[in-house]
């Protein structure tokens, strides 16, 4: 496992003729290897420029992001190890969900072909897609498109995970079962996590720690236990 720290991360964004956004404001974070942080804030107070900002699809304003101890903002997402699952980040319609999973991993190691199958149905199995592999995109519902994203950030066996209201879309019986999913796996393979939700079961029931954000600043840190008794 691999730990990530986060030192006086900035992020403000300038747009021609427009007043300049000071979306994140100076945050410190310090999560230790295989910990799992639930990120809680309003919309808009910056929770998914951060995420961005560690997943290198947006630059830095200033501050400096490691992971293992290592400074990676001056490397591309590609180079990061970083799992991502956001809401966004969409599948390749002309591939079917096997394809999907598949691609992610191929594109960062020379996999071979019977491991990646391998690896490809495992990681099904344990997000509930097994059914769905020969599915395209396009015929799946909005909760089944979520875990493959989900999967699709497992399957690289990334150092840290990010994910952004990664059950939104499921009825609640599929989220229990994925939510639990994701704590096992989670604790299995020991990810350095960041989850953003606006579900205080779901950070209750999988956060070691909450830091809750406030226009652009970590207002709140602590155990889901401290943040959720405090007056
Ligand atoms: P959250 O994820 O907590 O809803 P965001 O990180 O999306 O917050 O947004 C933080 C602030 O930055 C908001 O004021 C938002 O309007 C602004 N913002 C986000 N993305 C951009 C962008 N690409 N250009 C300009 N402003 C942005
Ligand atoms: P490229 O170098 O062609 O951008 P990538 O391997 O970076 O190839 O990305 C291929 C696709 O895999 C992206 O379009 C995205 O959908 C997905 N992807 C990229 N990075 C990640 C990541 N860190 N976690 C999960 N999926 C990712």
């Amino acid at each position: 496992g691999t730990g990530l720290e986060l030192r006086e991360l900035r992020k403000t964004y300038r747009s021609r003729g427009r007043p300049s956004v000071d979306a994140v404001r100076g945050i410190d974070l310090n999560l230790r290897s295989g910990e799992l942080l639930g990120l809680l804030g309003p919309s808009g107070c910056g929770k998914s420029t951060t995420l961005r900002m560690i997943a290198g699809l947006e630059s830095v304003t200033g501050g400096d992001i490691l992971v293992g101890g290592a400074s990676v903002v001056e490397r591309p997402a590609q180079q990061r190890n970083i799992g991502v699952a956001f809401e966004n980040y969409a599948l390749y319609p002309p591939l079917s969900v096997a394809e999907n999973l598949a691609f992610g991993l191929k594109a960062r190691r020379k996999a071979a072909r019977g491991d990646v199958d391998r690896k490809v149905k495992e990681i099904a199995e344990r997000v509930g897609l097994t059914d769905l592999l020969d599915a395209r995109p396009a015929a799946l519902s909005s909760g089944q498109k979520q875990r493959v994203s989900l999967a699709r950030a497992l399957i690289r066996e990334p150092d840290v995970l990010l994910l952004d209201e990664p059950l939104s879309h499921l009825d609640a019986a599929q989220r229990d079962t994925t939510r639990r999913e994701l704590k096992r796996i989670q604790k299995d393979l020991g990810h350095t996590t960041i989850l953003v939700t606006h579900d205080q079961e779901e950070a209750l029931s999988l956060a070691d720690r909450i830091a809750v954000m406030k226009d652009g600043v970590i207002q709140q840190l602590g155990t889901p236990y401290e943040i959720y008794d405090s007056p």
